[in-house]
């Protein structure tokens, strides 16, 4: 669902929410542009995320109210399938998180949210390409970021960290460089 003709009213949306004007302690949380954009594409019909970015409405609430007062989320309502790794996928991540802004929870239950869904991760968070999904990675979870030294896609990576801390390995070859999965693993994301 990312096509070209979504995006003038994806950039509408996205001029709308960075117009509102944020709650002092957030208007420089870097985390409030990358949030716009997930909104922004989800209310123009991209991404896997549920209404409320899986979120629940009270804390999609009080995020909306904190970063982009007075804007209201045109989400679809939508379900994607839960998955049983949820909570190891948000753990890994918070074991990882920076510590520098209280949005990082957020993004922690969003990302593991979106690891449900079955394009590449930024298309599943509804965001514009796939340089936001490494900016984010790096503001958000800089120790993981910096951890993917062959520019791994993002899902694959995530799941991959997963496996190697719980010592599952179901990867078919014994490294990356000898696999004939190599080109599903890395490459463009495009
Ligand atoms: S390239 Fe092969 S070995 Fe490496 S992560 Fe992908 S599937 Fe696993």
């Amino acid at each position: 669902m990312n096509g070209p003709d979504r995006m003038p009213y994806r950039a509408i949306l996205l001029a709308d929410l960075l117009g509102t004007p944020a709650a002092a302690k957030y208007a420089g949380d870097p985390n409030r542009s990358l949030l716009a954009s997930m909104i922004a594409g989800q209310s123009a019909g991209s991404g896997c995320l549920p209404h409320h970015l899986g979120l629940g409405e009270p804390v999609f609430t009080e995020l909306l109210g904190n970063f982009f007062p007075g804007f209201h989320s045109l989400g679809r309502q939508q379900s994607p399938e839960s998955i049983p790794e949820w909570s190891d996928l948000q753990k890994l991540l918070l074991d990882h998180r920076a510590a520098e802004c209280d949005s990082e929870l957020w993004i922690a239950d969003i990302l593991a949210t979106a690891c449900a869904g079955r394009d590449h991760l930024w298309q599943d968070l509804g965001l514009a390409n796939r340089d936001e999904l490494s900016n984010l990675m790096w503001v958000n979870f800089p120790k993981l970021a910096s951890a993917n030294v062959g520019d791994m896609k993002w899902k694959k990576f995530l799941y991959r960290q997963f496996c190697a801390i719980e010592g599952i390995y179901v990867c078919p070859a014994p490294s990356c460089g000898e696999c004939k999965d190599h080109a599903k693993c890395f490459g463009p994301e495009n």
